[in-house]
């Protein structure tokens, strides 16, 4: 038997869906690091997490298309940020776009910033309602599902993804999951 809590879904957060023309961000900029990064005022994408029954901690992954950059990889839901937009707004919208999932049965907790100095890559780290469902991925996802933490790099990673978990998952082990 689970018990819900839902008091936790309801405390405020509210992502207002707006016009698409307003999307300035969509761009590459070529970065000091060598590299060129999608987002031209940064990019932003969350890691949603949970305790399951059985106590263990999981996060919420995304199988990529074969056909979008880095393909055939997994993730987390995430894209470039509009001028106007705060992170956590960016995070809870592409979250929403990319697979359904509604912003209130997120609750941001963290933030990590990877700044390249040109260019940086904001994760919230966000625990999920009981509630929380993805029930319409976009194309860009092939698949969605729970992966438990240690078994996060078994998982053919994103590669920018790849490089930043360790260090997530040292601020994800410093938080406790709302009940
Ligand atoms: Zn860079």
């Amino acid at each position: 038997m689970t018990i819900v809590d839902e008091s936790h879904a309801l405390c405020g957060w509210m992502w207002q869906s707006r016009d698409m023309a307003a999307r300035d961000g969509d761009g590459w900029i070529q970065c000091q690091c060598g590299s060129k990064h999608w987002g031209k005022f940064g990019a932003a994408g969350i890691l949603i997490f949970r305790d399951s029954a059985d106590g263990k901690r999981e996060i919420f992954l995304q199988h990529r298309a074969p056909w979008v950059h880095n393909g055939d990889t997994w993730g987390i839901p995430g894209g470039a940020r509009d001028s106007h937009e705060t992170v956590t707004e960016a995070a809870l919208r592409e979250a929403f776009e990319e697979t359904g999932i509604k912003s209130e049965h997120l609750k941001p907790l963290a933030l990590f910033s990877d700044d390249h100095g040109d260019w940086r890559y904001d994760t919230v780290l966000a625990s999920a309602a009981p509630e929380m469902s993805a029930d319409s991925p976009n194309d860009e996802s092939q698949e969605m599902r729970w992966v438990a933490v240690n078994e996060v790099t078994l998982l053919g990673l994103h590669p920018s993804f790849a490089k930043t978990w360790s260090d997530l998952r040292q601020v994800l082990n410093n938080l406790v999951a709302p009940l």
